[in-house]
């Protein structure tokens, strides 16, 4: 059972990442004329978007993005070193992948592992002040291991903190991060019935606490993460008397921006509000600005709630690499599992 959602995560993640890629930067009104807000048949070319991001452009319909290529290094390091936590090997990996062809990478993170590559300890690499949702877009395999290992709650506080705070030094953006992975590690333990029925509340509530307490660890900022998650339930009760999506939510989180308060806020409001719905994840890419990575985030959360077998089957179809997606998910599982 939890193999077929560390698979679903990662397809979810991938699957996201590809529905998004072509549209990032565009804004929901661009989208809504060119798309449409319905879910297209097959994956988009990048082609249609004249600014996109040129590491972007050459791209083929269902090609996945820095998303998926460095959730799937920090998946390696952990295979390489049989689960366990190894950040010598987590930053090779990520040397090797900026090493390697870069589709869309932000900033801190390229600035990051470029000074990783000139020989700087992951201990001093971390971009200063880095408040993106880069440790959210990758951080998904910390959460997986934690749903199949007995781990004490600060050491995995420890954990993530330490693998964001190589690349990312802003509070925001690392606290998002802790708070993913520990999403993904409930969601895979948790039955989709339980959570759209009655649960949500208490999952949005656990997750605020997480934020509350990954906060204390760091230097005070304003926007906390915590404070978003007031919002998140604010538009998830909205949304339980409304039962229909206010097609201004990406306007209540920020226009669907990378900064990690803004990104988490919306993917999170989108997810909760129809956690065993595929079409979140397409909502999630049709709210504009960062489109790739909120789709991916909110795909990686659907993955590991529902499974791989609740992925549509003519998207997978078209992904790339999907069969080698779903060999590094099991070596990973059976990693983790050691
Ligand atoms: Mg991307």
């Amino acid at each position: 059972m939890n193999l077929d959602k560390f698979t679903g995560c990662i397809y979810g993640l991938a699957i996201g990442d590809a529905l998004g890629m072509p549209m990032e930067t565009m804004s929901r009104d661009d989208i809504k004329k060119k798309i449409g807000l319905i879910i297209p048949p097959t994956f988009l070319s990048p082609s249609m978007n004249p600014h996109i991001f040129s590491s972007l452009r050459h791209l083929k319909p269902g090609f996945w993005t820095d998303d998926t290529q460095l959730t799937l290094a920090t998946m390696e390091a952990f295979i390489e070193s049989d689960g366990s936590f190894d950040m010598n090997k987590i930053a090779q990996k990520h040397i090797e992948a900026y090493q390697g062809e870069r589709r869309g990478w932000g900033k801190s993170t390229r600035n990051a592992c470029q000074r990783l590559a000139e020989g700087a300890s992951w201990k001093d690499s971390g971009e200063p002040n880095g408040a993106g949702n880069g440790i959210m877009m990758k951080i998904a395999p910390l959460g997986l291991r934690k749903s199949v290992r007995q781990q004490d709650p600060a050491a995995f506080l420890k954990e993530c903190i330490t693998y964001a705070r190589m690349t990312h030094l802003g509070t925001q953006a690392i606290v998002a991060g802790v708070v993913h992975a520990a999403a993904i590690a409930f969601l895979v333990n948790s039955s989709p019935g339980n959570i759209a029925d009655h649960s949500t509340r208490d999952f949005l509530g656990y997750l605020r606490s997480i934020a509350l307490m990954a906060e204390k660890e760091l230097p005070t900022t304003e926007n906390k993460i915590s404070e978003q998650f007031n919002r998140i339930l604010s538009y998830w009760r909205d949304y339980i008397v409304r039962q229909k999506e206010d097609p201004e939510i990406a306007s209540r989180f920020g226009g669907g921006t990378s900064y990690a308060y803004h990104s988490l806020g919306l993917s999170y409001a989108l997810f909760a509000a129809n956690p065993t719905s595929f079409s979140v994840v397409w909502q999630a890419a049709c709210a504009g600005g960062d489109t790739d990575s909120n789709a991916s985030i909110v795909g990686s959360l659907y993955g590991a709630l529902n499974g791989a077998s609740f992925i549509p089957k003519y998207l997978l179809s078209g992904l790339e690499r999907c069969g080698y997606l779903e060999g590094v998910a099991k070596r990973f599982f059976q990693a983790c599992n050691k």
